[in-house]
């Protein structure tokens, strides 16, 4: 198994503290990892620092090139990161293998295409005498953070258009999920010039908080909690750097009257369970007309009922357990308020599973108050509450009643009302009839305290960019 730091090219084992790398299936230690010391922080920032002026001038085409080969690599041995991913995570093999890599391999693809794409407005003479032209050029060290629930997917989300658009990084996975980020390393010391991509090892507050605070680093890109965002932004204050943050969710589903509820119930069962719930656009906050509200509890608590889960065979479980304790005991107790509350009823799940590992039983919480924590408060596990709501006015209002602002979707066969609801919705997406899909070619993001930073499409591209004037005189 790879260990080591990745900085400037060469490989090198962290000297401080040895933190236990975990198996969700078991709660036993992989291995233990030693944390990066500052001085290796150090070192990462000044390769990343000294390896910027030789990348941001290479060709698109030879930055295209690169991010091809990494797609190619990372596909040629997607069945070992997959097992990999599965391993520190506790996500079924099937998900991991089959799912992720696919998509991830897609991301270095699409931002390969991109960087040879990008455009601006046309060059004139605004000025008499004088030629304007717009630049997009790279915004420098990028500090990326990234959190335990996608690892190598946001690592992906992360390097592809800041490479694409010709910065250079330090990356610090999830002090609870480094191994096939510390796997990747090997590819990119091979495919990338020394310093272009840094990987450091360790905690938030130790590793992490050197990083994002370090004065050479010009950007700070997040993916993690909206607490540790705000953290971000004040490191990036101090010497303005550029942020991106990607913050969280709580995504409401509103079902109307006239949706097909077996597609509704197929959906949810899908899209507020995968991963375990641990994933920020989770259909987790249903608003059911009150037409359909109780056969909609029913036929889902049924359906989540038959969600395969902590089986000995990988290959039949949909979902696997959370990533640790502390976040299994985190979801156990937003669902213990919920249930002392007297309208409230859990009508499946609603406990911890079994004595080994970190497993939650999938969860229906029923008669959930907009009010209630469980439809306010992100729980990132596998539960799901169900509001009834009397007409669109109060569905639009509930959903729009949220810090979050990442993901949302409405199920009518009305063309018309999805298109005005999804209009009202202030979400940085809105599904209509499905949920949680993403495409390479569409921005992912969120508004509110879900962050602002675009993740995918060509809008990430753009965030990673920074935009020039040039100006010549005649
Ligand atoms: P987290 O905020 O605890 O940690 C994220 C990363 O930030 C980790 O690498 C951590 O070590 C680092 N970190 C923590 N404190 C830091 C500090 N002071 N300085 C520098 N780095 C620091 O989040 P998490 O628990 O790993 O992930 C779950 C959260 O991420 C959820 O809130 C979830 O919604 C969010 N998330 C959002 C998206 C999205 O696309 N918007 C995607 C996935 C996860």
């Amino acid at each position: 198994m790879d260990t080591k730091l990745l900085i400037n090219g060469a490989f090198t084992e962290g000297t401080e503290t040895k933190e236990a790398i975990l198996n969700p299936r078991n709660g036993e230690a992989i291995l233990h990892l030693p944390e990066a010391s500052a001085e290796q922080v150090e070192a990462a920032v000044a390769a990343a620092s000294d390896a910027f002026s030789g990348w941001a001038r290479t060709s698109p085409s030879a930055r295209a090139a690169a991010l091809l080969r990494i797609a190619d690599r990372i596909e040629a041995e997607g069945e070992a990161f997959g097992r990999l991913e599965a391993l520190n995570c506790g996500k079924p093999i099937n998900a991991a293998i089959g799912d992720e890599i696919p998509a991830i391999v897609d991301v270095y693809r699409f931002f390969s295409g991109a960087a040879r794409n990008m455009h601006g407005p046309a060059a004139g003479e605004y000025m008499e005498g004088f030629t304007s032209m717009v630049r997009r050029d790279p915004v420098g060290v990028i500090a990326s953070v990234a959190p335990w629930n996608y690892p190598l997917m946001m690592m992906a989300w992360k390097l592809a258009p800041a490479i694409a658009g010709g910065n250079t990084v330090v990356f610090k996975p999830s002090e609870q999920t480094p191994l096939t980020a510390l796997k990747l390393a090997r590819i990119l010391a091979e495919e990338l010039p020394p310093g272009v991509v840094n990987i450091v090892t360790g905690r938030g507050e130790t590793v992490g908080n050197a990083l994002v605070s370090h004065p050479k680093v010009d950007m700070i890109s997040l993916t993690g909690d909206v607490a540790t965002g705000k953290k971000m932004l004040q490191a990036a204050s101090k010497s303005v750097k550029r942020t991106h943050l990607e913050l969280g969710g709580k995504a409401p589903v509103i079902v109307f009257d006239d949706a097909d509820l077996s597609e509704v119930v197929e959906g949810l069962r899908a899209f507020g369970y995968y991963n375990a719930g641990q994933d920020c656009t989770a259909a987790c906050r249903i608003y059911a007309s009150e037409k359909t509200y109780e056969k909609l509890v029913a036929d889902l608590t049924t359906a989540v009922e038959g969600i395969a889960f902590a089986q000995s065979d990988d290959t039949v479980n949909e979902i696997g357990p959370l990533i640790s304790a502390r976040q299994r005991d985190r979801v156990a107790s937003f669902v213990e308020r919920a249930r002392e509350l007297p309208h409230v009823e859990i009508t499946t799940g609603g406990k911890a599973h079994g004595d080994n590992g970190f497993y939650y039983t999938p969860t229906v919480v029923a008669g959930a108050r907009q009010e209630d924590e469980i439809v306010q408060r992100e729980v990132f596990g596998p539960v799901v509450s169900v509001t009834p709501f009397k007409d669109v006015e109060q569905a639009v209002g509930w959903a729009n009643d949220s810090d979050y602002g990442l993901a949302s979707s409405v199920w009518t066969k009305d063309i018309g009302r999805a298109m005005s609801t999804a209009a009202r919705l202030r979400y940085g997406c809105t599904w209509v009839n499905t949920h949680f899909m993403l495409v390479n070619e569409m921005p992912h993001g969120g508004l509110k305290s879900s962050g602002y930073g675009k993740d995918m499409s060509m809008y990430a591209l753009e965030d990673y960019t920074a935009v020039r004037h040039v100006m010549i005189k005649h």
